[in-house]
């Protein structure tokens, strides 16, 4: 009696629980976005940040993938690695994923202006062929970081913004958009879209502005920063983790991409197993977007 009172107990605490991961889908067809590139090389602009060094930006990116690629890299077949900055970078569909700081103005060059109270967002650029194969294929993304309203900082705790600027920390912001880089959307609806997402158990993921699950708003792709300097997303939940593992499973040895990758290769693994998109190709791009909640100055 007492095994099958536990046994139920178990059942429901696992019910209560139970959380989920969303992945971004393609506007026109809804389907997964989903890489079929096996090597993801990620490198920010040689330009730089007004707030850190470059060799700091290197090293806070390549700490920032390696929190998923730490726990990703044994449950599935996609690699998420990182390569010095080297020369200039933009925002652009040429298939490299780049990380470029926008410290003058918060936009991209002859764009509109974005958001200011988004810290970082990425662009991803995907084939858009509802019906056809090769639809919702991830061709590249790229991120973007708001250095006019934040002061990106690697310590948080002892870091003072400049005029007018919330504090951000730069690996927190780059774990969560590497999320969007792999594939992941939010953990609640953001009123993006004009539905809510549906999660992997098939529910509609909530609402943010409603009450949300401790789990949800704990995840690394929760999309907001709930306070200056926020740490927290630095580490992935186990839904971040089952995101990236169940969109990519484990299917073949992935040696090849570190080879590649300490030959300073980029964009390794390119055309090696992509779908045959030819000349159906239409890319479009969907924009991804972590805010900052809490508006407050701290001077
Ligand atoms: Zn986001």
């Amino acid at each position: 009696m007492a095994a099958r009172l536990l046994t139920v107990l178990a059942a429901l605490l696992s019910t209560t629980s139970a959380s989920a991961y969303v992945r971004a889908t393609s506007p026109k067809s809804g389907k997964p976005f989903v890489w079929l590139e096996s090597c993801i090389v990620v490198q920010a602009d040689g330009r730089g940040s007004q707030d850190l060094p470059i060799d700091v930006v290197d090293a806070t990116l390549a700490r920032a993938a390696a929190n998923w690629s730490s726990l990703t890299d044994t449950c599935g077949d996609l690699r998420l690695t990182t390569t010095p900055a080297r020369g200039m970078a933009e925002v652009a569909a040429d298939g490299r994923p780049v990380v470029v700081f926008r410290d003058l103005a918060w936009q991209r060059p002859g764009g509109m202006p974005h958001d200011p109270s988004a810290i970082g967002l990425t662009t991803v650029f995907h084939v858009s062929t509802p019906g056809l194969p090769g639809d919702a294929t991830i061709l590249d993304t790229d991120i973007e970081l708001n250095g006019v309203n934040f002061t990106f900082t690697t310590d948080p705790a002892n870091a003072m913004p400049r005029l007018d600027t919330v504090i951000a920390d730069l690996e927190n912001t780059l774990t969560h958009e590497l999320g969007h880089v792999q594939g992941l959307a939010h953990t609640c609806w953001d009123h993006q879209s004009d539905t809510p997402p549906s999660d992997d158990q098939g529910m509609p993921a909530p609402d943010c502005d409603g009450p949300l699950p401790q789990t949800v708003m704990d995840a690394t792709m929760y999309p907001y920063a709930l306070m200056p300097g926020e740490i927290s997303k630095r580490s992935l939940t186990d839904d971040d983790e089952r995101g990236v593992c169940n969109t990519y499973p484990n299917s073949q040895p992935q040696a090849a991409c570190f080879q590649r990758v300490q030959n300073g290769g980029l964009g390794c693994g390119v055309a090696a197993d992509r779908a045959p998109v030819g000349g159906l190709l239409l890319v479009l791009a969907l924009v991804q977007v972590l805010r900052s909640r809490s508006r407050a100055r701290s001077r």
